[in-house]
């Protein structure tokens, strides 16, 4: 089990009582059990609800993103509410999880910022119907996109693919290519390498290759 898990998780634990630790097959660990929380947003009801939940919290965490399910059969399995088709929940765009998870890297941090507003959304969706309530982004592919697009402050889906290319490759032969940008410098002569570093910083090579976005689904 990795330190930042271990020393975070007697704080989930006592925020979360409904929760515990579950044996897990997977290498980390796994918390199961009613997770309550309250919460409100500006210019919305506070909410207080549960949801029956299974984290699957990864060795590498926060370097690797937790893995929920929601087994109890409450949230509709559909792309509607963000539910993949393996029946875990869709709580953001990869890249944008792993930022708030950077911004307080443990699991306090990962159900406050990732967990608890995704669940307030579905909540809120569940009573009121409509959108989900924080500026809802497309299930799925264009969705994370759309999200990698602000994010990166790039406007094309193939700069978006090509700049997380190449965080998927050593900064130093990085640097040696096309800027994303559309500068036409060399990426290491452009300032917005300093944007892909900051990415950098938040997980290795090998996570952002993992993540790679697909060309081919163009649309
Ligand atoms: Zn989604
Ligand atoms: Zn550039």
């Amino acid at each position: 089990m990795g330190v930042l898990v271990l020393n975070s998780l007697s704080q989930f634990l006592r925020d979360y009582p409904g929760m515990s630790t579950a044996p897990c097959s997977d290498a980390g660990v796994c918390l199961r059990g009613k997770f309550r929380f309250k919460a409100d947003v500006s210019g919305n009801d506070e909410i207080d609800d549960s949801y029956k939940l299974e984290i699957v919290v990864p060795d590498k965490f926060p370097q690797a993103l937790p893995k929920v399910k929601e087994t109890g059969g409450k949230i509709p399995r559909d792309g509607n509410f963000h539910v993949n088709q393996d029946g875990t929940l869709c709580l953001g765009s990869p890249l944008r999880l792993l930022r708030k998870v950077h911004s307080a890297p443990n699991l306090p941090g990962f159900a406050d910022k990732c967990l608890v507003p995704y669940l307030y959304a579905v909540s809120y969706k569940l009573m009121h119907g409509g959108d989900f309530v924080f500026g809802e982004l497309a299930h799925g592919d264009q969705g994370i996109v759309d999200d990698y697009s602000v994010m990166l402050g790039l406007k094309e889906r193939p700069q978006v693919t090509q700049a997380i290319q190449l965080l998927g490759i050593k900064k130093r032969i990085a640097n040696k290519r096309p800027c994303p940008c559309g500068c036409g410098k060399r990426l290491g002569a452009c300032p917005f390498h300093h944007k892909l570093n900051e990415f950098r910083k938040m997980a290795p090579v090998s996570w952002f290759k993992a993540h790679a976005l697909n060309d081919r689904n163009r649309i």
